[in-house]
């Protein structure tokens, strides 16, 4: 099949969380059985190409975006995967900027994302057209590629070069709509009618992309089973549940994988001491380096608990804020990686200073950093709120490092609780949104990390599960089929 994806980041040239290694992984996995994969990318200044090998092709196109035309470039990076070409589209006024979103000077949002992902949506299907490609499926990615599905029943209805091309719109975060004020919505150069009260684009006065998107593709994704579930209700919906409930037929769960080649304990560079399932010792010295580079104490009877993760409400840093005196005043210890809002930086900022002999606390983002913690740490920590997917659980299991986690979205999905009596099960899970609930899964993790049999047992479960990409690209074609052959 000739498969066009679109999305706003790819690691490792673009990425600010899960969807960028997603996207690092997903095309390239679907490439390696034989289909024909471009990848869509906005070339932001951030991207490294000084060690690929880079293309332009055709002429620059020329996009309109509220009266004004900009010129857009479109350079070709070979991928080491055949099959797969990697499609930057350049515009110096939308994407050379110092980050993908959000100013670094206001720490908002930028003020035209809107206009700047219209641009990359128009300019994807006018590279279509350039490059004489007809797609079978359109895979989009998010608000920032929704608009695609959109224009294709819309504005390309009648264009020859799309007559066969299926839409698929893959959401990784329900949280992230891509909304912005309703007089905005001429920009989209869509029928009026579109925008009509509970229409597709409109949303309580907004014009909402991911609304859009979900109204028009021919199949929406989502990243676990479970968050396809729990989108449908009030408390996970965001104000969408109504739309996805009438899409429900449409909808589907596809978990997310894990890229081995780089997260697994036997092949990761960016850790001091390689091991495997049936040699440790290489965890424990890791462990070791870790607590000294941080600046801790090596106690070997208290379990080291890491934690990575956008400092963001999402992620449960309220339920830490609640639980942290009791939960420090166990015998563990806690190296937290992220970045975001301010005030939880200043929580962890506080926990460190309250903490030393405990705590630990890197704030920015530092990939190297991340693979220590996944393999250094004994347990990891997600208490997220909601959770699509999530990949550090599953990167923690390859690593021996037992998840402690919060039964929602792909957590729910992936970590099955550890019975001590069977010695079943990869992890600690609570079922109710409180800091209560995440101490107890917490106590439970320290009292099994003192009975060490057991406990390598735990390891071992986790290690033996395979989250690998074949099934979830297996899980993508399926569908991508489906609406080929209809
Ligand atoms: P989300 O997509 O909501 O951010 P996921 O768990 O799906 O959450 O993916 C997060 C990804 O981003 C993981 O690869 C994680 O290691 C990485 N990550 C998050 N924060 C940092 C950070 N400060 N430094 C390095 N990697 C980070």
């Amino acid at each position: 099949m000739r498969i066009v994806v679109a999305a706003s980041e790819m690691a490792p040239l673009a990425k600010t969380g899960g969807l960028g290694d997603v996207l690092g992984a997903l095309p390239r996995a679907m490439a390696r059985e034989g289909h024909d994969v471009r990848m869509f990318l906005p070339h932001y200044s951030s991207i490294d190409l000084s060690e690929r090998k880079v293309t332009r092709i055709g002429s620059n196109l020329s996009i309109d975006v509220g009266g004004t035309a900009h010129e857009v470039t479109l350079n070709v990076v070979k991928d080491r995967q055949r099959g797969l070409e990697i499609i930057l589209i350049g515009c110096d006024h939308y994407f050379k900027r110092a980050s993908l979103y959000i100013d670094p000077e206001t720490g908002k949002d930028y003020a035209d994302n809107d206009e700047r992902f219209i641009l990359f949506n128009r300019a994807v299907l006018e590279a279509c057209r350039a490059i004489g490609l007809r797609p079978d499926i359109i895979h989009a990615h998010d608000w920032q590629a929704a608009l695609l599905p959109v224009y294709l029943k819309t504005l390309y209805a009648n264009d020859e070069v799309f007559s066969g091309a299926h839409s698929v719109l893959t959401i990784h975060n329900l949280a992230h709509q891509g909304q912005f004020p309703g007089e905005r919505f001429r920009l989209l150069k869509l029928p009026d009618r579109l925008f009509g009260a509970g229409e597709a684009v409109e949303f309580y006065g907004q014009v909402n992309f991911l609304k859009a998107g979900i109204s028009f593709a021919d199949k929406i994704t989502t990243v676990s089973r479970r968050y396809a579930e729990e989108i449908q209700t009030g408390k996970f919906g965001c104000g969408l549940e109504g739309v996805l409930v009438n899409r429900k037929d449409d909808l589907s769960g596809i978990l997310n994988g894990v890229d081995y080649s780089v997260w697994s304990p036997s092949r990761d560079k960016n850790i001091p001491y390689r091991y495997h399932i049936n040699n440790l010792a290489g965890k424990r010295m890791t462990k070791v380096e870790l607590l000294n580079a941080a600046g801790l104490p090596v106690r070997e009877y208290a379990p080291l608990i890491g934690m990575i993760a956008r400092l963001v409400q999402q992620k449960g840093l309220d339920l830490i804020a609640e639980a942290a005196d009791r939960m420090m005043a166990m015998d563990i210890q806690f190296i937290a990686l992220g970045t975001g809002e301010e005030k939880y930086h200043k929580l962890l900022t506080m926990l460190q200073e309250q903490y030393p002999d405990k705590v630990r606390v890197y704030l920015k983002h530092d990939e190297k950093i991340a693979h220590q913690i996944e393999a250094g740490a004994d347990a990891f920590l997600m208490p997220s709120l909601f959770e699509p997917c999530g990949l550090n659980q599953m990167y923690s299991l390859k690593y021996g490092t037992v998840p402690i986690v919060n039964h929602v979205g792909g957590l729910a999905d992936t970590i099955e609780p550890f019975n001590p009596e069977r010695g079943t099960g990869t992890g600690f899970i609570f079922n109710e949104e409180s800091p209560e609930a995440m101490l107890e899964a917490i106590e439970k993790m320290v009292h099994t990390y003192s009975r060490r049999r057991l406990w390598t047992g735990l390891m071992k479960n986790g290690m033996r599960q395979d989250y690998s990409w074949g099934r979830a690209v297996a899980g993508y074609i399926e569908l991508f089929r489906s609406l080929k052959d209809q």
